[in-house]
């Protein structure tokens, strides 16, 4: 089916051509007449799979269509587990609303930067706001916004949320807001615990399935070395240089191991910068920013900095250690891959990690090829 047939207004279809989108992708096709008939939606799917304008072009499109009050209350509410994810949604959301008359005023608000700016600026009121929990709820304490007017509320990345604690924040803001709403929940996940709040949230939920819960996308090339621990660095130094890769995304385990690769590939003259929690929010920002102009070759992330990172075509993805919890795996090499491109995902993986790496293939149901680079094998 192709952009012309879901029901969107001409802004947003010139917003989708200039953007270079010419066939929605499975979840746009499914979610955009669902939200646009006013439809709960219920939706599994990972990112990379163009969840962000599934939910952010219906949003638009309706709130386009019916006149604001004159005071801007926020009517569509997008709650995201980490900043890097809300500044990505809060740039779609001006993206596709470019072309929008009357205008959609929207904002972003995240933590760790100044509350006064944010408060200054949310003054003028807002229609489409984009927030992490936290934040939203400072600003609400300290009666800088108002939820009551909401319409539509989408909860992103859902099971991040809850796997950061995000649990009391997130009913706390469900309080908050009008009992009459529509709601959308995007999940890669389905635990236990995001089950029950999709019981209490939704109403009549549209479910969406885009890929097998856990599986991963086929466009993704999957390869593990069996190396040992201590030469990790020396291979993936090896990889880089060797296979000229220009944009790798590195997941290490901790922020200290984040901080010690990215030293040693910057001596080995491999351009790499490191983003997690103990980096300022400029930090964070103008590494993305050097890693999307290519001016970073390598970019060193713990999980939870790198979630909802939207780099188009990320070719690279390496797990310098696999994650703790196998279905990090699966988010991760989600970075790659994305909207039908092809990706790379490498696992360096130590005799430590055999355990790990058995339960990563149980998850996906499929064994991962193996290789040895020679001088750098297993012992
Ligand atoms: P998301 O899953 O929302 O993080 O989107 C993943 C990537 O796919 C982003 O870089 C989008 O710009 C891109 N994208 C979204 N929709 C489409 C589409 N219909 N065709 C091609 N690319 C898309």
């Amino acid at each position: 089916m192709p952009f012309t047939q879901l029901g969107l207004s001409s802004a947003l279809l010139n917003a989708v051509t200039e953007a270079g989108y010419t066939t929605p992708s499975p979840i746009q096709s499914q979610a955009i007449p669902a939200i646009l008939a006013g439809h709960d939606v219920l939706a599994a799917a990972q990112t990379g799979t163009g969840k962000t304008a599934s939910f952010t072009l219906p949003i638009l499109h309706k709130l386009s269509h019916i006149h604001h009050e004159r005071n801007r209350p926020v009517r569509a509410l997008i709650l995201t587990p980490t900043r890097e994810l809300a500044a990505q949604v809060g740039e779609s959301v001006v993206k596709y609303g470019s072309h929008l008359h009357p205008r959609i005023k929207s904002d972003v608000v995240f933590g760790g930067v100044k509350i006064n700016p944010q408060m200054m600026r949310l003054r003028g009121g807002v229609d489409v706001l984009t927030a992490t929990p936290g934040r939203l709820l400072d600003l609400c304490q300290q009666n800088a916004l108002k939820l009551d007017k909401v319409e539509i509320l989408v909860l992103d990345e859902a099971d991040r949320m809850l796997d950061m604690g995000f649990i009391k924040d997130i009913r706390r803001i469900l309080a908050l807001l009008p009992k009459k709403r529509q709601n959308l929940l995007f999940s890669a996940t389905f635990s236990a615990d995001i089950r029950k709040l999709t019981a209490d949230l939704l109403h009549s939920p549209v479910k969406i399935e885009v890929a097998p819960e856990n599986a991963t996308a086929d466009t993704i090339e999957q390869l593990v070395y069996k190396v040992n621990k201590g030469a990790k660095t020396a291979l993936l130094t090896h990889l880089v240089k060797t296979n000229n890769w220009q944009q790798v995304l590195v997941f290490t385990s901790t922020k200290h191991g984040a901080n010690k690769l990215t030293e040693k590939l910057n001596t080995a003259e491999i351009s790499a910068a490191a983003i997690h929690g103990n980096k300022s929010q400029g930090a964070r920002t103008s590494a993305l920013a050097g890693f999307k102009q290519g001016n970073i070759r390598v970019l060193v992330a713990t999980d939870v900095a790198a979630r909802g990172i939207d780099i188009a075509l990320l070719p690279h993805v390496v797990n310098f250690e696999l994650p703790r919890s196998s279905s990090d795996y699966v988010h991760r090499i989600g970075r790659t891959g994305r909207a039908g491109q092809n990706g790379q995902a490498v696992s360096l993986v130590c005799s430590e990690e055999y355990q790990a790496l058995r339960l990563v293939e149980k998850l996906i149901g499929n064994k991962i090829p193996s290789q040895e680079v020679s001088g750098f094998a297993a012992l």
